[in-house]
């Protein structure tokens, strides 16, 4: 669970993210209060799954399941990715060439962003944070592989995009490649099940990977990505007729 109290202390030190969600286009939304999750459903006739889904994202990944559903093979190539601040997260996105391959399937990698704490839970716990490398495919699918972030050693990836990433609303450039197999552990089993975008319109469309490790990242860029975004991580939805496998 999310401290409340540390949830408002860090709204009052970003009084600007609610503008800047306003600023970045469609109907506002935010993470907590009049535009929250809570209320995500009512703010768009297409956001209708955002209240009326059943396979909705994030979840606590509890209860898995055993499986040999295959290796998820990722092709990522280093790039000087541009930074984006958006008014929601910090997202990287992505020149054409790499791909993610999962059960057989190709997908294309569009962009990576963070969530503050993470999204997804393991047996109820959450970490610092959790970033989402969002891959489209064939039929309007998406796969989106997440791994858990924690306070330990500096990772140079994750600090590289926090040193480009804009202040305010706006845009942003590496000034090298970055190698963004670093913001994925080495090796690690991988939770798989089907859900959503965690973000409105909150489509029913995505198979999640999640690794089960966490990689670790310095405390002072978590630091940094709270500055900008002290709470952006939806509230755990419930598992429904769903199944969770785990596999490597
Ligand atoms: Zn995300």
């Amino acid at each position: 669970m999310v401290d409340r109290r540390a949830v408002l202390l860090g709204l009052l030190s970003c009084p600007v993210c609610a503008s800047l969600a306003r600023a970045a286009g469609g109907p506002p939304w935010s993470y907590e209060g009049a535009d929250g999750p809570a209320q995500w459903g009512d703010l768009d006739p297409g956001f209708k799954a955002c209240a009326a889904g059943s396979q909705q994202s994030p979840i606590d990944l509890k209860g898995a399941i055993k499986a040999d559903f295959g290796h998820l093979e990722l092709d990522w190539k280093p790039q000087a990715y541009t930074v984006v601040n958006n008014g929601h997260t910090v997202q990287a996105n992505a020149k054409p060439g790499s791909f993610a391959r999962v059960a057989g399937e190709t997908y294309a990698l569009r962009q990576f962003h963070f969530h503050m704490p993470s999204e997804h839970a393991i047996n109820g716990a959450r970490t610092a944070m959790e970033v989402h490398f969002v891959h489209a495919g064939p039929g309007g699918r998406y796969a989106v592989v997440g791994a858990f972030m924690k306070s330990g050693a500096t990772n140079a990836a994750f600090g590289a995009v926090m040193a480009a990433a804009p202040r305010t609303l706006g845009e942003g450039a590496l000034r090298r490649p970055i190698d963004p197999r670093q913001l994925v552990p080495a090796k690690s089993d991988v939770y798989r099940y089907a859900g959503s975008l965690t973000t409105p319109p909150c489509s029913e469309v995505v198979d999640w990977n999640v690794y089960a490790r966490s990689i670790e990242v310095a405390a002072g860029d978590i630091a940094a990505f709270h500055a900008l975004y002290p709470m952006n991580a939806r509230p755990l939805q419930p598992l429904n007729r769903r199944f969770v496998l785990i596999g490597h």
